[in-house]
């Protein structure tokens, strides 16, 4: 069942909210329940973007962890920042890494809203101390192997922690500065130099890397991997299954493991593409280059619907246009029954999938997804008729223009329009710069121009030869190739789902 919530935040409350690890997936449900609907968004350093991005729109975000160059808030300073916003009947969602209650101080941060007499409630959260080890193939406690772990901090206000507990794996948070202290006094406690030992930076996300070795050499090891923070050491012999169980970052069973993959698709439209990448394995950079939204005026469409009777067919060539078309024809008080004696054209699956969530199908889709089809089908199977012909505002001209050169009577209304969006491009020419990109991905014509425009030819050119390129359908294709995007890859169909497939067996 898909989650659907009405839960609103309690004003004057103040909510501590695990976070999880990294992996945006890993938010609980009433974490998301909360962060969707505060007032008030107070986050720390390892809060991903894609976390943010559910917050409301009118939300205020308020960042306390550290910048470059700047000192963090002090705890106090904080607290402050919670109960203030609080008493002013603000919701405010305290949202921390992993759970609030392991090494996240969120318990110093409930005592001060009792205090002051500011409710609170506490959404625990999958603590990177469980996960990381899981991501990495690592259980933390395994029959035979391990009946018992420890979480231990390798930063306290002493220093380094010198009396460890005792517990068959043994997990240090913060603790990577520290580590020859920590590896002196585990040897010092009677461990031996060939205990397994893993590090684990950026547990749960695409950036994970994972180093693993023994007491006597996971020092060395992890200066020659140049690891840094975040991550966490894992002791104990559990970290020996990771032979076997290294399932997350494995190219074995995601192929797309290690690969960085653009999206140039808008975001209202990028969704499957990024799950169907993210599920192979891959890190997706959204780079969206258009954006889409409706029209300013539907009058078009209005007249349209004044005559609707008129039309023998309607043709849909997007999705959107479906979308767009269904909101505005239910703002005018109707519904799917005034298409009831039209034929529908839908250029593609994706544009059927559309319509059947408004109960209807297509009668033609053509064998490939691509305006000269539909008319050649439509001409082909059908005698001449009056056609309205649902687009955006900026389209190909072909369909309506084959239609009426073989006497058919066609009305082309737009129902939304794109428009440029630039707002990654800088993210991905910094990646591009630095070689860190392995494909670029264009799913219409129009995401490859934009993508010039946004990049700048100049930059796409003198990077050319580190991405590879891979598109949806050979229109799009053409368009790459007249911009110096030869496409390594072209499916035939127009569904993303055959894209990350090819890009899948292309990796293997
Ligand atoms: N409350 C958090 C821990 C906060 S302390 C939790 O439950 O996970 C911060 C430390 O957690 C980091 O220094 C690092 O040691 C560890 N950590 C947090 N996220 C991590 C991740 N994704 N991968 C590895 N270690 C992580």
């Amino acid at each position: 069942m898909i989650h659907k919530s009405t839960f609103t935040a309690d004003p004057g409350k103040v909510y501590l909210v695990g976070a999880g690890p990294g992996d945006p997936g890993l938010l609980t449900c009433r974490g998301r329940d909360i962060l969707q609907s505060a007032d008030v968004v107070v986050y720390d350093r390892l809060i991903g973007q894609e976390l943010l991005q559910q917050c409301r729109a009118d939300a205020i975000l308020i960042y306390v962890g550290k910048a470059a160059g700047r000192h963090s808030m002090t705890q106090d300073e904080i607290n402050v920042v919670l109960s203030e916003h609080a008493l002013r009947q603000l919701s405010v969602c305290r949202l921390k890494g992993g759970d609030p209650f392991v090494f996240g101080r969120g318990g110093e941060e409930a005592l001060h809203c009792l205090q002051l007499h500011i409710p609170f409630e506490i959404i625990p959260g999958v603590t990177s101390a469980v996960a990381a080890p899981a991501y990495a193939g690592i259980p933390v406690t395994h029959r035979e192997v391990s009946t018992s772990f420890a979480v231990v901090t390798g930063h306290t206000k002493a220093g380094a922690p010198a009396d460890l507990p005792e517990a068959d794996t043994l997990i240090f948070l913060m603790g990577i500065k520290a580590l020859p202290q920590i590896v002196e006094s585990l040897l010092h406690k009677g461990r031996a130099t060939t205990t397994p030992a893993a590090v684990i930076r950026w547990g749960t996300t695409t950036e994970q890397q994972v180093v693993t070795g023994t007491l006597a050499n996971i020092e060395a090891r992890i200066k020659e991997a140049k690891l840094t923070t975040p991550a966490l050491i894992v002791v104990g012999e559990v970290v020996n299954l990771r032979e076997q169980l290294q399932w997350f970052d494995n190219p074995a069973t995601r192929p797309l493991w290690g690969k960085t993959v653009v999206v140039t698709r808008a975001r209202e439209q990028a969704s499957s593409l990024v799950a169907e990448l993210s599920r192979c394995g891959a890190r997706v950079i959204q780079c969206p280059t258009i954006r889409i939204s409706p029209l300013e005026n539907n009058n078009a469409l209005d007249q349209a619907l004044s005559t609707f009777a008129s039309y023998n067919w309607v043709i849909f060539t997007s999705a959107n246009g479906v979308e767009y078309f269904f909101r505005h024809i239910d703002e005018r008080s109707h519904d799917a029954r005034l298409l009831g004696n039209v034929k529908i054209a839908a250029i593609g699956p994706a544009t059927n999938a559309a319509l059947k969530k408004y109960g209807l199908k297509a009668d033609l889709i053509p064998a490939t997804s691509i305006s000269e089809s539909v008319a050649e089908e439509m001409i082909q199977r059908n005698s001449a008729a009056k056609v309205l012909l649902i687009r955006a505002t900026k389209g190909r001209e072909v369909l309506q223009q084959k239609l009426a050169a073989a006497g058919w009577n066609v009305d082309v209304v737009p129902v939304y329009q794109t428009t440029a969006d630039t707002s990654n491009a800088n993210e991905v020419r910094a990646l591009l710069g630095q070689g860190q990109i392995d494909w670029v991905t264009f799913t219409s014509s129009s995401t490859v121009t934009n993508f010039v425009d946004a990049i700048g030819a100049d930059v796409i050119k003198a990077h050319r030869a580190t991405f590879k390129v891979a598109c949806i359908g050979p229109i799009t294709a053409k368009t790459a190739e007249e911009n110096y995007l030869i496409p390594d890859i072209v499916t035939s169909g127009s569904g993303t789902d055959e894209l990350a497939v090819a890009l899948c067996e292309e990796a293997q």
